[in-house]
């Protein structure tokens, strides 16, 4: 067994899995350390695969349940069985880390199962089950991603009070949940069994959910998941979560009103974010440095504060996105093997996966406030894009953030059908440099839900055709 590296990955997540891929490619003798028993990370084991697994599920179950009779397709006696809804999806997550394991080794990747620690900047000790085996490496880079974070004084249990891991595998529909934190996985896990029968309150501290993604659309949001049955309880901060067995009661108080209230249910979702996770790695002791926020501190090479040891993925500052790991991975790898390496985080697109869907790319317009940069807005409803309209699914609308003076595109904001997909093509425009006139120009197909990115482009010219 090899024992000698170019490069040590220690996490196999995106962020991880992706680098080593990338590094074996360059032809650097690459081996990376797992010790969660699959590969795949918190992405493909319980993130981004599970959740949209259950989302796309949900709203079939929903979907038959609520329009198939008025389209004409009859149906009668629609049941739900969550067990086979969670294995269905179980097999989704089997099949994809097990293709990661098949990637691994058509590229060459020696994939070391068990925790890895860091001896020393070249060494590397993989514990497993016991056993302990050192290897030598000419690099390290740590992808060891992030965990749930919780409330001070709160304790995730993941029986009543449960992290998104335990609301990816509840074997019951609970009758109540409450969901603590609005923000993009706690939306998605609200949609997902407000679907399946939940009644869900979602409890925000801010006066806004989605913080971060442009406010007009943050808004619209809320409108259109209030209309879709979930309740909100906003600028309301948390003061106590008490676990009685059969029903969890949470406290919390109005940050402008002061009023103290309380709700019931029986399952609690402490959604309030992730942190870096980096426990066992002996980082103090190497020497690699922390911020504030305990996230890893690297410069803009990806390198730690010792050179030799890199560092990718929710483990450092950004978005916790697995394609912003997925990209930081590459470049890693790239400039191992002596090639440049970038990531342009000035374009990360991020998606929520509810119905409709929530897409945006580049600056919101609460952002270019601030930086105080003139832009010009063309907007266009889904409910004049034909396509949408055959489909019956006209909530929501594009906006078009362009610069006043050259007509760069600075951001786009999508909240309707398949936009998670959509964003796609203003991800590439960016990446070119594109003005809304070149996407005014561009044909799109007809009849598409991608007709409505190129009338929100006509539309920062006041000049859209079916609006
Ligand atoms: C419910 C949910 C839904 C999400 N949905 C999306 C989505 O739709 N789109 C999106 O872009 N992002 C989504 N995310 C976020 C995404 O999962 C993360 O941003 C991404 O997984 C980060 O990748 P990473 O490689 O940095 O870390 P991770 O995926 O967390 O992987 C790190 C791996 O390192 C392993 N590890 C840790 N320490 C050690 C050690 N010492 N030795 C060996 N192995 C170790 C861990 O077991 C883990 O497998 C979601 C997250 C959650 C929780």
């Amino acid at each position: 067994m090899e024992k000698n590296f170019d490069v040590i990955v220690i996490g196999g997540g995106p962020g991880g899995y992706v680098c080593a891929i990338r590094a074996a490619q360059l032809g650097l003798k690459t081996a990376c350390v797992e010790s969660r028993g699959t590969l795949g990370g918190t992405c493909l084991n319980v993130g981004c695969i599970p959740s949209k697994s259950l989302l796309n599920l949900s709203e079939n179950y929903q979907n038959a349940k609520k329009d198939f009779n008025q389209q004409g397709i009859e149906i009668s006696n629609i049941k739900l069985n969550i067990k086979k809804m969670m294995s269905s999806k179980d097999k989704s997550v089997q099949i994809l880390t097990k293709g990661v394991e098949f990637l691994f080794k058509k590229n060459k990747v020696i994939y070391l199962k068990g925790k890895g620690v860091i001896f020393s900047k070249n060494d590397v000790v993989v514990y497993d089950e016991g056993k302990k085996t050192s290897y030598k490496t000419k690099n390290i880079v740590i992808a060891t991603g992030s965990t749930p974070a919780s409330l001070p004084g709160i304790e995730i249990n993941e029986e009543n009070i449960i992290s998104s891991t335990g609301a990816l595998s509840l074997n019951k529909v609970p009758n109540k949940l409450i969901v603590i934190g609005g923000g993009y996985i706690g939306l998605e896990m609200s949609s997902l069994w407000s679907r399946l029968g939940s009644e869900v309150t979602v409890i925000e501290y801010l006066d806004f959910i989605t913080p971060g993604m442009d406010r007009e659309i943050s808004k619209e949001f809320e409108k259109i998941l209030t209309k879709q049955g979930i309740k909100f309880k906003l600028s309301s901060k948390v003061t106590s979560i008490k676990d009685n067995s059969n029903l969890v009661s949470v406290e919390f108080i109005n940050n402008k009103t002061s009023k103290k209230e309380k709700a019931e249910a029986e399952k609690v979702l402490v959604s309030v974010g992730r942190k870096s996770y980096t426990e066992g790695l002996n980082l103090s002791k190497v020497g690699v440095k922390k911020d504030d926020k305990g996230r890893i501190k690297v410069n803009n090479r990806f390198q730690t504060s010792i050179s030799n040891i890199y560092a990718i993925g929710d483990v450092i500052k950004g978005p916790m996105l697995a394609h912003k790991a997925e990209e930081e991975g590459i470049a890693v790898a790239e400039i191992l093997a002596g090639q440049a390496g970038h990531v342009n985080y000035d374009v990360i697109p991020g998606v929520i996966y509810t119905s409709p869907e929530v897409a945006s790319v580049g600056k919101t317009e609460e952002q270019l406030k601030e930086l105080n940069i003139a832009y010009k807005v063309g907007k266009f409803p889904f409910l004049a894009n034909s396509r949408a309209k055959v489909n019956n699914k006209t909530d929501g609308f594009v906006k078009v953030l362009a610069d006043s003076k050259t007509d760069k595109v600075l951001g786009t904001h999508i909240i309707g059908p398949h936009c998670g997909d959509m964003i796609a093509e203003m991800a590439l425009a960016m990446e070119f440099g594109a003005s809304a006139e070149d996407i005014a120009r561009t044909c799109h197909a007809h009849p598409t839900h991608t007709e409505a990115i190129k009338e929100a482009a006509l539309a920062v010219d006041k000049r859209s055709i079916h609006f």
